[in-house]
């Protein structure tokens, strides 16, 4: 049994957690951090997840999820 091998699980996960979290978060035009607007729409159950970039004025995502 390797110890280490139960502290890097984590970690690892946690990298790729960070990069992918990144990857969402610049503008992919312009590479200024964007804003995120979450509202909830609690007729649909769902929450919609908006970014725009401050610098581009431009909206790169909208998504949904569903809260259920
Ligand atoms: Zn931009």
């Amino acid at each position: 049994m390797d110890v280490f091998s139960n502290d890097k699980a984590p970690t690892r996960a946690d990298d790729e957690h960070e990069a992918r979290i990144e990857d969402f978060t610049r503008c992919c035009l312009c590479g200024t951090e964007l804003a995120f607007q979450h509202e909830v729409d609690y007729s649909r159950l769902s929450v919609r997840e908006d970014a725009h970039c401050p610098s581009c004025r431009i909206r790169l995502r909208a998504r949904d999820h569903a809260l259920h």
